[in-house]
């Protein structure tokens, strides 16, 4: 059956059409994704690129609609970038457009029907090569929906190159029309099934972040990144039945901030904010993956530290403390002091007594207590029993007279 030219671009149109409809939608469900608005954007001027290249068979149309297309190819990059919460870069979106014309204007360029082909191919592999590196780099695990973008990606600078030797190799003649141009059908094919594979595969992976979003909001902290106090509470208890079946002990770390309420009423909210988020990361940074850090509350963290011992345990709190005390983050309470953290730590092997994950937690805390009353920027750790009172942590050398003096640890 013959392919009549002007039904198959009447259809194409109305698909990519409906495609940015489609993209349009999403981004109503979800506007805290701009990367559906630019994709729509992107079929829309893609679109009108191609019926400006179609619409009139003169040189002017060729001019106008290659450089619309190559705008919307800057768009779907802008969308990718946007993935990465990045923002949109307008002269490198109209860049390759902007190299196209400026070709065009070189005498004998514009009428020579080969390096036209060459240089508007050459032009779209910069905005799909740029696309291809955003998708790369997004921090997410590398999902199938992903690959399956870059591989589209892959495919199309592949066709690309192909058409690039095809008109290099094979001398083509002007043609009246677009529509009369030899390999018309399978140009037209390739561009809207790019562009058609393209928006869907950027629906899917929106709505895989956005779903991502909501998984991370219910277990994260907003503020600090590291666990919500949600998640401390689930990984105790799972964490404790995990222990008491493996006869292995769970231990316990309760932090809290020494004079913070000092930091905020000095530096401001904002800058107690960022306080409390690079204490959160130096935390995090002290442990193994396997350990959960959580913020349990506003200026008090907590650390699960599954198949660890008292000894262990206190170690691992000491190291916490001292990189804590190496972010040297100035302090107001004393000229010249650092912010420092108390902490209190409890272990347990909940298969021996009756022990509860609630009884670890007032272990812990007691601990804390007892190193805020006995001077702060310290570890306490509180004795194996539960029930029974803490002993502070007597350091080997005494401690200094001023915890937080510059240089001490
Ligand atoms: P101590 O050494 O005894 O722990 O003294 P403190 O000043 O740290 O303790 P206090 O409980 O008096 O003050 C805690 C402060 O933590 C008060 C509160 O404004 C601040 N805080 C709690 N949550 C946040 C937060 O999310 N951001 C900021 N910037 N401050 C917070
Ligand atoms: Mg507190
Ligand atoms: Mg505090």
């Amino acid at each position: 059956m013959a392919l009549d030219p002007q039904t198959l671009l009447f259809s194409m149109l109305l698909a990519v059409l409906l495609t940015a409809g489609a993209c349009l939608l999403a981004w109503l469900q979800d506007r805290r994704q701009p990367a559906m608005l630019w994709m729509a954007s992107a079929c829309a001027l893609g679109t009108a690129g191609i019926i400006a290249r179609t619409a009139l068979p003169s040189l002017p149309a060729i001019t106008l609609g290659n450089a619309v297309i190559l705008a919307a190819l800057g768009l779907l990059w802008t969308a990718c970038r946007s993935l990465r919460n990045l923002p949109p870069r307008p002269a490198l979106i109209i860049l390759p457009a902007l190299l196209w014309l400026l070709f065009l204007a070189i005498p004998g360029f514009a009428t020579n029907i080969d390096l036209r082909i060459v240089l508007a191919c050459i032009a779209s592999l910069i905005p799909i090569a740029l696309a291809a590196r955003e998708l790369w780099h997004i921090e997410r695990p590398a999902t199938l929906i992903r690959l399956a973008l870059l591989a589209l990606l892959a495919l199309q600078c592949a066709l690309t190159f192909v058409r690039i030797t095809n008109s290099l190799v094979f001398h083509h003649f002007p043609t009246p029309t677009y529509l009369a141009m030899p390999g018309f059908a399978l140009v037209m094919i390739d561009a809207f099934a790019f562009m058609l594979l393209f928006s869907f595969g950027m629906i899917a992976l929106v709505k895989e972040h956005s779903e991502q979003r909501l998984r991370d909001a219910a277990h994260i902290d907003s503020l600090t990144g590291i666990s919500n106090r949600g998640e401390f509470e689930e990984s105790l208890q799972r964490h404790f039945l995990r222990a008491r079946k493996s006869r292995r002990s769970l231990s316990l770390v309760m932090i809290d901030v020494d004079d913070f309420k000092a930091y905020n009423d000095s530096y401001g909210h904002p800058a107690g904010d960022r306080c409390l988020r690079a204490i959160a990361q130096a935390l995090a940074t002290s442990c193994r993956p396997s350990d959960l850090v959580g913020r349990y509350g506003g200026e008090e963290f907590a650390v699960l530290l599954p198949d660890t011992d008292r000894r262990t345990a206190f170690s691992v709190a000491e190291r916490m403390r001292q990189r804590v005390r190496a972010l040297a983050l100035d302090h107001p309470r004393l000229p010249g002091t650092k912010a420092t953290i108390s902490l209190g730590a409890a272990s347990l092997v909940p298969w021996l007594g009756e022990a509860t994950p609630e009884d670890l937690v007032r272990m812990a805390d007691r601990a804390l207590y007892l190193a805020k009353e006995t001077g702060r920027n310290r570890t306490c750790q509180a004795p194996d029993e539960p029930g029974t009172s803490p002993r502070p942590f007597t350091p080997t050398a005494p401690l200094p007279l001023r915890l937080d003096e510059p240089g001490s640890a």
